[in-house]
């Protein structure tokens, strides 16, 4: 809602006014300092006003000006500079302030000089003084002008000379400057509120970006069906391991697997049932693998697995506890044309270096050489590549 064409308060949460108070607090606190240092330097070279306008009060205004409100303000200064709520150290300006006022008063009100009434227009700077040590917070601006409005306009009846027109010009100077440094106060606070909001959507923003990033980086390398790594995060795994530890990679055991006559299941009982097959075969090699290798699926009913730092005892029961575990699975396939009736797989293993460029295209090389080999001997089994020969393993 607008009144005035003046913008609205932007409704905070208490969670957020309270982080909003505590992000504004160190800002306020130098602002603070800096208007009590002004507002004081100003007050002071006001006794040369009164030496020249006030010359009956003038031991008057040095002693409240220099006895009274200069050690207050050097308290308040203390007190400022001390480990208090920025609430607090603003109120105790804004009454330092008052005080001030007051102790101006009482200097006009006791001179009995013709030149009170012109002096008197400077009782707009209080307010100044008042909405400025206030900073954005509007409401104890609000509450402060009304007080020192009540302080001037019960004071003005005691000036010497004053008349009823007099207060009525003095209103028509007064009444603007209130009315501006309120609508100011307001508007800053409106401004520092609305930053505030804006610069919490911000950090939400920032953190959901980061939240989708952290997302899309993990899908990028993950299979959508098996939830294992895709071959993308083959290559990021190899990246890894030759930059991290280029020792362990240079002993590597690479392991392909390929699930055995995965089309005629596929044909035999569907589609969906191929999908779930592959998910339960790709639980079972994860569950077989040790913690720390790499296990991805390569396209299709293929999979491939990493496990630095091992040699070819290691690479021989790696690929023996991958086809017991699928074997153990006991899915039934009855379309193997064979006397298996089950869902197996087959397994090549290479083991060797992966520290050079194109190092692990020939090991995948070897490895799926060694995978056709275990085929060609009748699936559900595994080889072990040596080099150009290959090892027979388990049917
Ligand atoms: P082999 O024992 O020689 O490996 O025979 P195979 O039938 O497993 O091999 P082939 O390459 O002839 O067939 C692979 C089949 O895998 C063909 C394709 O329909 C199936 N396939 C590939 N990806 C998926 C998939 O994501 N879901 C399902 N359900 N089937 C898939
Ligand atoms: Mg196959
Ligand atoms: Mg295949």
């Amino acid at each position: 809602m607008r009144w005035l064409g003046l913008p609205a308060r932007p409704r905070l949460s208490a969670e957020q006014y309270a982080a909003f108070l505590e992000y504004r607090a160190p800002l306020r606190s130098r602002m603070l300092r800096a208007a009590v240092f002004c507002v004081l330097t100003f007050y002071l070279s006001c006794f040369l006003f009164d030496l020249w306008l006030l010359g009956d009060v003038t031991v008057l205004s040095a002693v409240l000006r220099f006895a009274v409100i200069v050690p207050i303000t050097i308290g308040l200064f203390a007190y400022i500079a001390g480990n208090h709520p920025i609430e607090k150290k603003e109120i105790a300006a804004i009454l330092v302030a008052l005080l001030a006022n007051v102790c101006w008063c009482i200097i006009l009100v006791s001179s009995s000089s013709p030149g009170v009434l012109t002096y008197f227009y400077a009782a707009t700077s209080f307010q100044m003084a008042i909405t400025i040590a206030a900073a954005s917070p509007f409401r104890p601006a609000l509450r402060a002008s009304i007080f020192t409005f009540c302080l001037n306009y019960s004071a003005i009846w005691f000036l010497e000379g004053v008349t009823p027109s007099y207060v009525i010009q003095h209103l028509a100077v007064y009444m603007p400057t209130v009315i501006m440094t309120l609508l100011v106060s307001y508007q800053l606070e409106v401004e520092a509120l609305t930053s505030h909001l804006q610069m919490e959507e911000n950090e939400a923003l920032k953190r959901e970006l980061s939240r989708q990033n952290k997302d899309l980086a993990r899908l990028s390398v993950t299979d959508p069906l098996t939830r294992l790594s895709n071959r993308r995060g083959t290559e990021m795994e190899l990246s890894r391991l030759t930059g991290e530890s280029p020792d362990a990679a240079s002993r590597v055991v690479l392991l392909v697997a390929d699930v055995d006559h995965f089309k005629a299941y596929n044909d035999a009982y569907g589609h969906g049932a191929g999908d779930d097959c592959l998910k339960r075969v790709a639980r079972a090699m994860r569950r077989a693998l040790p913690i720390e290798a790499h296990l991805a699926r390569h396209g299709g009913e293929e999979f491939v697995a990493i496990l630095a730092d091992a040699d070819q005892d290691m690479a021989a029961a790696l690929a023996e506890s991958l086809r017991r575990a699928v074997r153990q699975l006991g899915i039934a396939h009855a379309h193997t044309g064979d006397r298996n009736q089950h869902v197996t797989i087959s397994v090549g293993a290479a083991c060797g270096t992966i520290q050079h460029e194109g190092d692990f295209d020939r090991l995948l090389d070897l490895a799926d050489r060694a995978l056709y080999a275990a085929k060609a001997d009748g699936r559900n089994s595994w080889r072990v590549s040596l080099n150009e020969e290959t090892e027979r393993g388990v049917a």
